[in-house]
């Protein structure tokens, strides 16, 4: 091999780079061959149409002559081209493709099914019509090919996460049968990587240069012109790859992957389709590469590929037999990993699991979940719950601030269960098989020396496309080469079995996996939370209230089909872009309108729920109050029921856990009120005073909290010199995920929002309730009223609060200095609740400067703290003595819409003694969520008060009451509970229902075979650790006949 005559490292790496441009100098290199001789369609012709329709309707539409060059649009809309193709004769013996070259995502459909995606982004820009034209193979064909009018990544107007641009049109640029040159392919995939290899090892490396040098020779003997010439210059790449690396290298798990977001910049419709363009391409690629494993997450989506292209489906089962197909993740959709309560989180897996078992035969052993915004401390638990001990993300590099210090790791939950995590060093799950690549997976590793497995997921992603060929053509030439580490096609069983091997010099990290960025999406779209949470308590009580009835009624159905058609929609909007409000408007309002469906119809499954309930009962009153909450009892007032004017009078009513009472009648109330009843003061300087016997609020003429004491200690919960109940505004511009961000800087523009003394007005005057209301201008533009509420015998004073809300990138939260000193905050998660630092001490702790929480907060120190509650907020943050709630944001991209209106919510403060545990905040925030519900019932309603279940220990919750999945067990139940205090504990469960036996099981409802559970007078022994979760089949009686 003769070296370069000069050492000369520039000229002769990019002479090689010359010769391989698809820009310069085609007219006599290599790049110029790739393609021969060219030949035009027969036909062309299309049809428009604003909807996406089916392929057999729409090629039945009226077609228009068009040619390359023509427009078509505009945003959303579908071009379905009509191709009609003869291929020459003389092309007998040659590799024919159909070259296309347009705007917009396409699909191949050939004899009615689909084919392959066409995406110039996406890098599939020919469809292969035969590797080799035979003498008697048909020349004359006709294609349909669907053009969807956006790109892999929507439609922004200027810029990715813009708002779409609706007028934007799409352009036909090449259209055309051309004959392809595989052997000029194979060397420009050789002479790429060896350049990359060059660039990537650097000028100080011998490899390097070896790789330099051959590429180089490759030049030197091949003469594009000749096709005679090729062979050498392949042998001379064949050898330089032929030279193995030795028995210590780094082993690269290559995966192919696509990433399609469920809906983000393009509504769930396209995503449909997006499905089906992304996957024929990798049924494709399986058929053609029998050693390419492509792993595909998200139950949801393979459904809809199921109803919509059940050929398709028939091919992805087909290859998921051979192992080619691996569905991963075992969730219904990539959910946030904040938001969704630990029940949605586990019903994910249980409508995802049993998905994949019963399309695929088996439930998948590893989490999938590549990008969200961070991982609850609880995920670990709910994994292993579910029958999956691996996980594999790569979000956590986003991080702004700290490095997160592992690549491969076990990460340990609140309550200490572990899962093996992996995420792929090269930091990307859209790899795109390249030398720089592969090598960023080795150097960039955080746990080199402790094991030497990666994986490296390839494909395009995010807007889906997934591999090419060229990608698999470069991985496979790297397989074992010298001075690389060694790149094997790989499915996530290998990977995973390979880091288990070597697993014991693993570090381990224990509690959340905060995402040091993308903290505005606890707050961002308020309605989206907002309809998150309702919409999560709806199907809670929906699902208690059946089960009673269930175990209550012979003639009573169980609505398993409904909840699970209710459920599945609630999971499809906790995607990691849409309940997090990173989405376009259409998308924001196509899950409103999925909340809309939870409502009315679990509106009316409750009603159907309480009418079985009552059913056959004596009693003087046809309204039934329920208590679905399943702690301690609960004493409270109704609240109106928005259909139902007989619910609308406020009362004090007592209901036992997870029962009912009959109503009140107003008549009746005054010899039943034990508790002090509530007294309302107005000063003259228009202040208030609200006392309830337990609480004493006073708030200034503004409606900020002056004071708030503990009646029976005397103690003020109010900072000194501070006032509660203090909005703020602060200015929230991102650096560039507007949706997404909100940055720490953001913070040193805060501005109180001052209101106009005298505004404070008495509302209700006392007795069971007084409240107060007040207005505030916010801005020229925006307005607040608020109404601050004290019940009798409530713990916590509300604050409903309207909004209406006209800003740009402001930033609105509600602070409440605390007379309370620690140095460390506690926020309730998904089963249980995690302690963050009230302070700045190193980078890891700032980085926190916000952050999510579900129902609650608390600051609290040795006998004494201050909780925050709400009932649909997510955003929150505890600054040295100040909590915060996070409220309402104003972002612009990519919905420029996004929270703009009004919104309503409620939080409530609660001052207590002793601990949080100690002091009842969870049952408080349970309380607040879950207001007693009064449901009229068509008969008479029971005379007297019930429980259906109760518990001896006020740390254990009971969350969840259902049917079990399995038909076979309709007349068993399921209970969900979780220690909720952080302690070892035994509670009874009581029970009133005709219980035959009990089990203990796991998330997924399999019984646990050593789970029997002895019922002794109704009542059964659990046994808890910290954050434990734990379920319960109890199966029920025959119905009495
Ligand atoms: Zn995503």
């Amino acid at each position: 091999m003769a070296a370069p005559a000069l050492k000369h490292w520039r000229t002769t790496l990019e002479r090689v780079e010359k010769f391989v441009s698809p820009r310069y100098f085609t007219d006599c290199n290599l790049r110029g061959r790739l393609f021969g001789d060219s030949y035009p369609l027969a036909g062309l012709s299309r049809f428009l149409t604003p909807e996406r329709l089916p392929y057999q309707e729409a090629v039945q539409q009226d077609f228009s002559p068009t040619q390359v060059g023509d427009s078509f649009g505009p945003t959303w809309w579908t071009c379905w081209f009509r191709v009609e193709l003869i291929i020459p004769e003389a092309w007998v013996g040659r590799e024919v493709h159909l070259c296309w070259e347009s705007d917009g995502e396409g699909l191949v459909w050939r004899d009615g099914e689909p084919v392959q995606g066409l995406t110039k982004e996406g890098e599939k820009t020919s469809y292969v019509l035969t590797d080799k034209l035979g003498e008697g193979d048909p020349r004359s064909l006709t294609l349909y090919v669907e053009v969807a009018c956006n790109g892999l990544l929507g439609a922004g107007k200027g810029s990715m996460i813009a708002a779409p641009d609706p007028e934007k049109m799409f352009h036909l640029s090449r259209a055309e049968l051309a004959v392809f040159h595989r052997d000029v392919h194979k060397l420009l995939v050789d002479l790429e990587l060896l350049l990359d290899i060059a660039k990537g090892l650097g000028d100080d490396n011998q490899r390097s240069f070896q790789a330099l040098y051959t590429a180089n020779q490759m030049v030197n003997v091949c003469d594009p012109a000749q096709p005679d010439t090729y062979p050498v210059a392949a042998a001379l790449a064949s050898k330089f790859f032929g030279q193995r690396g030795g028995e210590s290298q780094h082993t690269i798990h290559a995966i192919g992957h696509c990433h399609i977001d469920t809906a983000w910049l393009w509504p769930f419709k396209e995503t449909v389709r997006k499905c089906a363009r992304s996957w024929v391409t990798a049924v494709k690629l399986m058929e053609q590469n029998a050693e390419f494993i492509f792993a595909c997450s998200q139950a949801q989506q393979l459904e809809w590929v199921k109803s919509h292209y059940p050929g398709l489906r028939s091919r992805l089962q087909e290859f998921a037999c051979r192992g080619q197909f691996v569905p991963v993740g075992g969730t219904w959709v990539e959910m946030d990993g904040n938001l969704p309560s630990g029940e949605a989180m586990v019903r994910q897996f249980l409508q995802g699991q049993n998905f994949f078992l019963q399309e695929f035969g088996k439930m998948c052993t590893e989490f999938w979940l590549p990008d969200t915004f961070g991982y609850s401390a609880q995920l670990p638990q709910i994994m292993r719950g579910c029958g999956i001990t691996r996980f594999l993300t790569q979000k956590l590099s986003w991080n702004l601030v700290n490095s997160f210090p592992h690549h491969t790791f076990f990460w340990e939950g609140l309550d200490g269960s572990r899962v093996l995590v992996h995420f792929p060093p090269g930091d990307s799950y859209g790899m795109q098989g390249n030398v720089e690549e592969v090598l960023k997976t080795v150097t960039n590793n955080r746990d080199k020396g402790r094991t030497n497995h990666s994986a490296f997921l390839f494909g395009f992603g995010d807007g889906g496309g997934g591999p090419t060929q060229t990608m698999l053509d470069r991985l496979k030439r790297l397989g074992n080469t010298d001075g690389l580490p060694r790149v094997q096609l790989s499915s996530p069983e290998q990977l995973f079995m390979a880091l288990e091997r070597d697993s014991g010099q693993l570090c381990t990290w224990v509690g959340e996996l905060f995402l040091e960025l993308h903290n505005g999406t606890y707050t961002t779209h308020a309605q989206l939370k907002k309809g998150n949470r309702e919409c999560e308590q709806i199907l809670h009580d929906v699902e208690l209230l059946s089960s009673l009835a269930l175990a209550r009624s012979a003639q009573f159905l169980y609505p398993a089909a409904q909840l699970q058609h209710l459920w599945r929609l609630l999971l499809l909007n906790q995607f990691h872009d849409v309940v997090t409000g990173s989405c376009i408007q259409q998308v924001a309002e196509d899950a409103m309108s999925h909340y809309k469906d939870i409502r009315s119809h679990g509106s009316a499954l409750l009603g159907a729920a309480a009418a079985a309930l009552c059913a056959g009962e004596p009693g003087p009153e046809a309204l039934l109050i329920v208590n679905t909450s399943g702690g301690a009892h609960s004493l409270g007032m109704t609240r109106g029921g928005s259909t139902d004017a007989q619910a609308s009078f406020p009362a004090l009513v007592t209901v036992p856990s997870v029962g009912y009472a009959p109503a009140p009648t107003p008549t009746s109330l005054r010899p039943l009120l034990p508790q002090q009843p509530v007294f309302v003061v107005q000063e003259t300087d228009g202040s208030v005073t609200l006392d309830n016997g337990i609480i004493r609020v006073k708030l200034d003429p503004t409606g900020r909290l002056i004071s708030l004491v503990l009646v029976a200690s005397g103690r003020e919960a109010i900072a000194e010199g501070a006032l509660g109940n203090q909005f703020v505004l602060f200015d929230d511009v991102p650096l560039y995920w507007d949706a997404w961000d909100v940055m720490d800087y953001h913070l040193e523009t805060r501005k109180p929002v001052l209101g106009q003394a005298g505004t404070l007005a008495v509302g209700t005057e006392g007795g069971l309730r007084g409240s107060v209301w007040f207005l505030l201008q916010i801005s020229p533009n925006s307005r607040l009223s608020q109404e601050v509420v004290l019940d009798v015998g409530c713990p916590y004073v509300c604050f409903h609060t309207e909004v209406h809300w006209h800003e740009a990138h402001k930033f609105l939260k509600v602070e409440f200095p605390a007379r309370v000193r620690s140095t460390q905050a506690t926020y309730e998660i998904q089963f249980g609740h995690l302690q963050r630092p009230t302070h700045s001490n190193t980078s890891w702790d700032w980085a926190r400067f916000e952050v999510w929480a579900h129902r609650w907060i608390d600051l609290s120190e040795c006998g004494f703290g201050l909780a925050l509650l709400n009932n649909c907020k997510y955003g929150a943050s505890v600054r040295d003595n100040v909590l915060s709630l996070s409220l309402l944001r104003a972002p612009k991209a990519p919905d420029a819409t996004a929270d703009m209106g009004r919104h309503e919510f409620t939080y409530a403060l609660m001052p207590h003694k002793g601990s949080f545990q100690e002091a009842g905040v969870i049952q408080a925030a349970y309380n607040l969520n879950f207001p007693l519900l009064a449901l009229s019932t068509p008969g008479p309603a029971p005379a007297t008060a019930w429980s259906a279940f109760s518990l001896s220990s006020p740390a254990v919750v009971l969350e969840t009451i259902k049917q079990a999945e399995k038909s076979s067990q309709n007349r068993t139940l399921v209970l969900r509970l979780y220690e909720a205090h952080g302690s070892h504990v035994d509670c009874w469960l009581h029970i009133s229902l005709p219980v035959q036996e009990a089990f203990l099981c796991n998330l997924l409802e399999e019984r646990d075979p050593a789970g029997h559970l002895a019922l002794q007078d109704n009542r059964l022994k659990v046994t808890f650790s910290p954050f434990q979760v734990r379920s319960l089949l109890l199966v029920l009686q025959p119905p009495p006949n």
